[in-house]
């Protein structure tokens, strides 16, 4: 059984995770969502709460489980025993970091951790979490850049009621 590690902060998911999400789900017999902990990044969302909205809405793909890790992907990887590392690339600036961190990773685990990518499909090219949480901090629309659900939930963080603006 083939497994892979899709490693991210997460902080809200986005469209275009979901999107790596399910196509790395039918590559690999199952899938890993691993929500990274990190203590030097003040989050919008705790890691237990990510992984509570990553588990709803992926609850439809069988295959994938949600977990949450800190310190060195290597080791955790390692821990699991799992080889692959998948990523997504948006553009030619995620180049660069992604590179460094895939060859990174390869050298500590001494060639046994390998990253797949996944290209980002059009539609999500200039979706991140950090703009999406930049738009909802002003009130701004973020339904075609994450399900309803975590769009209530970002809004509710930022204690903007958008959803009774639109009644109005
Ligand atoms: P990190 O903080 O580790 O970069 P993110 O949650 O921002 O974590 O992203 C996790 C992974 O998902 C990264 O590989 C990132 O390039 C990828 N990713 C993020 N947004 C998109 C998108 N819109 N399309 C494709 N891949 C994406």
């Amino acid at each position: 059984m083939k497994t892979a590690i899709y490693p991210g902060s997460f902080d809200p998911v986005t469209y275009g995770h979901l999107d790596i999400i399910r196509r790395a789900a039918t590559v690999f017999d199952q899938l890993i969502i691993s929500v990274l902990n990190n203590v030097k990044k003040i989050p919008l969302f705790s890691v237990e709460e990510r992984v509570k909205i990553l588990k709803e809405v992926t609850k439809d793909i069988p295959n994938v489980r949600i977990e949450s890790f800190s310190g060195l992907l290597v080791d955790y990887a390692s821990q699991k025993n799992v080889d692959v590392i998948v990523r997504g690339l948006r553009a030619i600036t995620d180049f660069e970091y992604e590179l460094q961190n895939a060859q990174t990773n390869r050298l500590l685990s001494k060639g046994k951790l390998d990253t797949m990518f996944f290209t980002t499909s059009l539609e999500y090219a200039y979706l991140s979490s950090t703009t999406v949480r930049e738009i909802a901090s002003f009130g701004g629309d973020i339904t075609d850049c994450v399900p309803d659900f975590v769009s209530r939930l970002i809004y509710q963080k930022y204690g903007i009621k958008r959803e009774a603006e639109h009644e109005q």
